[in-house]
């Protein structure tokens, strides 16, 4: 492996200079172009004062300027801290001051929402850039923008503190910086957690870590060419997903990425069907909103080869489904902030089993355990899922007791709880926060929501634990159901009850127009629940 995170992008840029390396909403950049504008904000950031170690935050949805901001700031040595443009104030504020972020780099849109912010943190220098910068606006308009064409861009009273990207680029030499890392310490990353769970905590992401994992990745997503293909890059690139398994592997395959400022099952259709992307790296949500989408059988989408889901559990039908209609193959992948983030796939070789995660990486180790004692657990136990290898990280920023809880002798505790087959085929179970204890018995909401997929009138649903008098929890599923179909309880529950055991049965329904997401589609359970628990109030 290289030594350096960028080196993916010289390296592409040194051989295929010619070659597309984005396309954005109608407009092209080729290799040659991003890398003199990422050496161009390189200096730019230099004369700004960036320095190795330094925290740059970014807080951009996909476009030209988050690849060109992201490879800039880590070729100046600086940590890049993805921040996400979605994130309230109060969230912002909490992740800009507890990385210690000196830098941020955000679009003019989003400034105002910034601005308030600003001054409660240790931010220094903000630069500002705006989606019309790489907009031909209005020809060949791919996506549909809700905004209005001067919606697209705000006026920011500029000074020696806010600055403005395209003028730093254009003020700024092309000449070649790399600051020199030691890639096995020096980080490359700060990457909060998306908080399903909890309070976000940031994750230390060396350079190795980042190039080991985007590797791994390469050697089993199965025959990618080098300077052939094409990226959806629907995942946004400030999640760790979207950037490991799009950003990273795309600058390290030379292949060109589609990007989408976010997801729409739409555009992502006309998109599809215009640039004929090869790769499409999603989370199931995003699978099942295009095979919803009424006027699916339209869009040719042969193009896409291969399919990797991650983030969430993928439900069989959507797999089968999904390769159906693309001819292509939908892999399931497994991981975690923590881990760069894959540690496992699925349907890697011919051999594939619906519902697992598959098997572990290269060079990645992984044993079910008992969380307590470490016990190492055997075939068709089930206990916590803990793996070792070189895309586990150095630990959580600021957060020593965190850490230790979290990574003994090189093993890290994932808080997933999982078993394995005698072919050596993991399975997630659920995270050891969402069991749901009914009458001493333990039930994993994620088997019950499988059930609950299969029936025909689900389109969506979400199983969480309930509080109950009598026996500590009970099972609620709350359901979205399809366009047109109808409720009928009495008729779900005897389908439940087929395939489950009794005790695993909900005890009530409650159809919901949608269930609460993350930005990357992983439904908040623990919403669900908290909301539960305040309705009984
Ligand atoms: P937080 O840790 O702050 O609660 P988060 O869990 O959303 O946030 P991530 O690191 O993005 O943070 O998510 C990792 C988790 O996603 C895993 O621990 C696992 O529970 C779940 N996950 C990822 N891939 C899969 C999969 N293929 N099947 C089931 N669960 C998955």
């Amino acid at each position: 492996p290289k030594q350096h995170l960028a080196q993916f992008l010289l390296d592409s840029a040194r051989k295929y200079p010619e070659k597309e390396a984005l396309f954005f909403l109608g407009k092209t950049v080729k290799y040659k172009e991003l890398l003199d504008a990422t050496y161009r904000l390189a200096n730019g950031l230099q004369s700004l004062g960036v320095k190795k170690g330094d925290r740059v935050a970014i807080m951009l949805p996909n476009c030209p300027q988050a690849v060109i901001a992201y490879y800039g700031a880590l070729l100046t040595g600086a940590i890049v801290v993805q921040t996400n443009p979605l994130y309230t104030e109060r969230e912002m504020e909490h992740q800009l001051n507890d990385s210690g972020s000196t830098f941020l780099i955000t679009l003019d849109i989003l400034g105002r929402r910034a601005g308030n912010v600003l001054g409660k943190t240790g931010i220094k220098h903000t630069i500002f850039t705006s989606i019309k910068d790489y907009l031909p606006f209005p020809k060949n308009l791919l996506y549909p923008l809700t905004l209005k064409k001067d919606g697209l861009t705000m006026k920011v009273d500029y000074s020696d503190t806010k600055h403005s990207f395209k003028e730093l680029l254009s003020q700024s030499t092309s000449s070649p910086v790399l600051v020199e890392v030691d890639p096995e310490h020096d980080l490359a990353l700060l990457q909060y957690t998306g908080g399903t769970t909890g309070v976000s905590k940031g994750v230390m992401l060396t350079h190795h870590n980042l190039i080991a994992n985007t590797h791994q990745t390469k050697a089993w997503s199965y025959q990618t060419k080098e300077g052939e293909e094409r990226y959806l890059a629907a995942l946004p690139f400030f999640h760790v997903f979207g950037m490991t398994v799009l950003m990273n592997l795309a600058m390290l395959q030379a292949g060109m990425i589609v990007l989408l400022p976010k997801f729409d099952a739409e555009a992502t259709l006309k998109v599809i069907q215009k640039k004929k992307p090869t790769v499409f790296p999603g989370a199931p949500t995003m699978y099942i909103a295009l095979l919803h989408h009424p006027s699916l059988r339209q869009y040719d989408l042969s193009s896409i080869n291969i399919c990797i889901s991650g983030a969430a559990p993928l439900p069989g039908e959507v797999q089968e489904q999904f390769e159906a209609i693309t001819g292509g193959k939908l892999t399931e992948g497994y991981g975690l902030t923590e881990t760069s983030p894959v540690t496992h796939a699925n349907n890697i070789w011919d051999k594939r089993k619906l519902g697992s995660i598959g098997i572990p990486f290269p060079d990645t180790e992984a044993k079910v355990v008992q969380s307590d004692t470490g016990e190492e657990l055997d075939v068709g136990e089930i206990g916590e899922l803990i793996v070792k290898g070189p895309q586990v990280m150095k630990g959580y920023w600021n957060a020593e007791e965190e850490t230790s809880r979290t990574l003994k002798d090189g093993w890290l505790y994932t808080g997933d709880m999982a078993q394995y087959d005698e072919d050596g085929f993991f399975y997630i179970m659920d995270r050891k926060k969402d069991i749901i204890i009914a009458g001493g018995f333990n039930i994993y909401p994620r088997e019950v929501e499988e059930v609950l997929f299969e029936h025909p009138a689900v389109m969506d649903a979400v199983v969480a634990g309930i509080p109950d008098e009598y026996r500590g929890e009970t099972v609620k599923a709350f359901i979205v159901l399809k366009d047109g179909a109808q409720m009928d309880e009495e008729e779900l529950d005897r389908f439940c009850r087929e395939r489950l055991a009794a005790f695993k049965v909900p005890r009530s329904y409650e159809v919901r127009e949608s269930l609460p997401k993350t930005l990357i589609g992983k439904t908040l359970r623990r919403k669900v629940v908290e909301e539960e628990q305040n309705k009984q109030q």
